[in-house]
């Protein structure tokens, strides 16, 4: 009968390995909490949007409704049922990408034509907000999962508009060199505080800025899986009330050199 944390005080083989064993302990008795803060975090998103629904579903059924509340309650259901949609591909994804399960694709692409199709999906969200985004991108021919990688742009576009200020700007860079090639995302929004910086990539991480806004706190750590599949580098430069810039770097295979 052992009882845990092992205590054996000794300087031989028998110590280093009981050592290891209380190192090993402590890391499931972390995993088991960071599943079941998962779990909850989980269970407490989809919640709230299905209450939502549930709510104003039974408001519709009111048979002297307003036609301008009718629009308004289906509305809010009809949004509802994205962020439930936005949150169960998210999640898919990430477990997916967890596991190692992802059948990760290796196809050639031009990286700059990716990025101008991401800017122009998020068009009238820059028009919308009165935000001004400029681009500066080389052509560049890149090898890797096409899907995934849109994935990254989008979320840090996003991010970049909705964490912007109300007449901001965004300036998307893209170059290589021999090794790599760089990607940046510079927006004028409130920035990231220091003790953020460190969270900014954890999962259901949402900082103060987030309290208003659509959001899961899965994106980020869907860009550092992704980064990470692909041998990359995310760096983060921020000053709080300023804004913040993303830059990630992806090393190029040998069979491309732009
Ligand atoms: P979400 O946007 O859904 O909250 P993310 O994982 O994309 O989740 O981002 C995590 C948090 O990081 C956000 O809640 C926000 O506080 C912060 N953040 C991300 N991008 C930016 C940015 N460009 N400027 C300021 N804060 C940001």
């Amino acid at each position: 009968n052992f009882s845990y944390p092992l205590d054996i005080r000794r300087n031989d083989e028998i110590g280093q390995l009981s050592e290891s064993f209380n190192l090993m302990q402590n890391q499931l008795k972390h995993n088991d909490l960071a599943r079941k803060s998962f779990i909850s975090n989980v269970s407490h998103d989809f919640q709230s949007p299905l209450m939502n629904i549930q709510g104003y579903a039974d408001l519709l059924k009111a048979d002297d409704l307003p036609d301008a509340d009718r629009l308004a309650y289906t509305a809010i259901i009809d949004q509802e049922a994205k962020r439930l949609s936005s949150l169960t591909r998210q999640l898919l994804l990430l477990t997916s990408l967890d596991q190692g399960a992802y059948p990760m694709k290796a196809e050639e692409f031009a990286l700059d034509e990716q990025l101008k199709g991401a800017v122009r999906k998020y068009r009238w969200r820059l028009e919308e907000e009165d935000i001004n985004l400029s681009y500066h991108l080389a052509p560049t021919r890149f090898r890797g999962d096409a899907e995934l990688l849109e994935n990254v742009w989008e979320n840090l576009l996003t991010n970049a508009i909705k964490y912007n200020k109300p007449g901001g700007s965004i300036e998307i860079g893209l170059h290589s060199d021999e090794e790599s090639v760089q990607v940046s995302f510079k927006d004028t929004g409130v920035g990231i505080s220091e003790e953020a910086l460190g969270q900014l990539f954890d999962r259901f991480y949402r900082g103060d800025a987030a309290r208003n806004t659509d959001g899961t706190g899965l994106g980020l750590s869907i860009v550092h899986q992704v980064v990470t599949l692909h041998h990359g580098k995310i760096d983060v430069k921020s000053k709080p009330g300023d804004g913040s810039e993303f830059i990630i770097t992806l090393p190029l295979t040998d069979r491309i050199r732009n």
